[in-house]
């Protein structure tokens, strides 16, 4: 017997755990019966046992009465206290995947949901780890998880880097601390041969898109000898694997200056000073400055943060969507490449390729697209949770109409 069936436990409504026995992990907070557990008997994090209709224990969960989503699966079954040997466990399946994908101890390592840990993300640079907490019942397990990432992975340093806008819907503060080891030193991410300087305190989100590792790799065929313009290019990812890739010319344009001067050491420290610019501009802007002075790329990479973050945000959102790819094709030089990317889970695919080909009629164009393009391995999507599946983007080649 273990401490699991010492919680509380947390009733559902009649049929409202079709979603849960679907495979989804989060209850809310209207599919609770609050007649027979209200809601107000629990403390933001507290762990609970979610029980059906009939009174069967489904699994050991999470609660946050503040939040929308009231609940998480983090167990199914009665077997698992939330407590670090279920986290030592996680964090060993999670581990095994990445070891199998990857050779170098680069990467996510645990993907919230998908990797059955929600709440969590964690990314790997070799020994240092940059962990973040997005919800309460992980922020009141954080002892727990530290101690379970220590044993598993014995890093020189674990930085909780807990300052994402989503904690807000949580009522967590922003903050960022060292969790383990000793700070100090350099903290690298490597990637297909590349060097690049990460800073887990300064840096955005957690330090580095591993996301779009995979999608970079379409690159090498499409570069060599080419003007590449990595829009949105924070340290450089898209623009110094080009460069490596043998671009001719590349130019990195990000609105932040500590994002900017890094690239400039990036490519420095890979030996491709040479061929790489950095600007500190305002996409939007630099666009438009580069299409008055007539100025043309063969390949655009246009790599933006979330413009839509909430559902109510997609018409302006998409609409952004469709100002950026337009502006784009409009420095593409003539049979160019585009590369454009969206994070926005509220973005659908086939809405942002719509976008593009919107933009291409308006400017009397022709659209190839070549490749569809997804978040890299280490971000698994889980099936019955569409919100893990946020990254999508398509290479496409734009042609004078015909
Ligand atoms: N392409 C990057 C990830 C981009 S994250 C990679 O592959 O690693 C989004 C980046 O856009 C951030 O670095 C942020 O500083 C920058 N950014 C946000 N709004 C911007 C704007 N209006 N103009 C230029 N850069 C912007």
């Amino acid at each position: 017997m273990t401490d699991a069936i010492e919680y509380p436990a947390l009733h559902m409504k009649k049929g409202e755990d079709a979603r849960l026995r679907a495979g989804h992990l989060w209850v809310f907070s209207n599919e609770i019966d609050v007649a027979r557990s209200p809601l107000s008997g629990f403390e933001p994090g507290d762990a609970c046992v979610i029980v059906d209709h009939h009174g069967k224990p489904l699994g050991v969960a999470y609660v946050n009465p503040n939040s929308l989503i009231a609940a998480r699966l983090v167990a199914r079954g009665m077997d698992h206290a939330l407590d670090r040997s279920l986290f030592v466990h996680r964090l060993n399946v999670a581990l095994a995947l990445r070891e199998r994908l990857y050779d170098e101890p680069y990467y996510r390592l645990v993907f919230g949901d998908s990797d059955g840990l929600p709440g969590l993300t964690l990314d790997r640079y070799g020994d240092v780890l940059v962990g973040q907490t997005t919800t309460a019942g992980m922020e009141r397990l954080k002892d727990e998880l530290t101690a379970a990432i220590v044993k598993v992975l014995k890093p020189r340093q674990l930085w909780w880097k807990n300052d994402a806008g989503s904690r807000s819907m949580e009522q967590l503060p922003e903050y960022c601390e060292l969790g383990h080891g000793d700070a100090g030193g350099e903290v690298i991410a490597r990637e297909a041969g590349l060097t690049f300087g990460v800073d887990p305190v300064g840096g955005q989100k957690t330090g580095w898109f591993y996301d779009q590792r995979e999608n970079r790799d379409q690159l090498a065929r499409l570069v060599k000898g080419r003007r590449v313009l990595d829009m949105f290019s924070y340290l450089g990812g898209w623009g110094l694997r080009a460069a490596a890739y043998g671009a001719s010319d590349v130019v990195c344009v990000d609105a932040s200056a500590p994002a900017v001067e890094a690239i400039a050491a990036n490519a420095e420290r890979n030996g491709l000073s040479d061929r790489v610019t950095a600007v500190k501009a305002d996409a939007f802007d630099h666009l438009k400055a580069l299409r008055e002075a007539r100025e043309r790329y063969d390949v655009v990479i246009l790599d933006p943060p979330a413009f839509i973050k909430r559902k109510k945000d997609f018409r302006e959102g998409s609409l952004a969507y469709r100002r950026l790819n337009e502006l784009g094709m409009q420095v593409l030089a003539k049979d160019g490449v585009l590369i454009t990317c969206s994070c926005s889970h509220h973005m659908p695919r086939a809405a942002l390729l719509d976008s593009v080909q919107h933009g291409a009629r308006h400017l009397d164009r022709q659209v190839q697209m070549l490749v569809a393009l997804q978040q890299a391995a280490d971000h698994p999507v889980h099936p019955a949770i569409p919100e893990t599946d946020y990254l999508k983007g398509f290479v496409c080649r734009v042609l004078p109409a015909q």
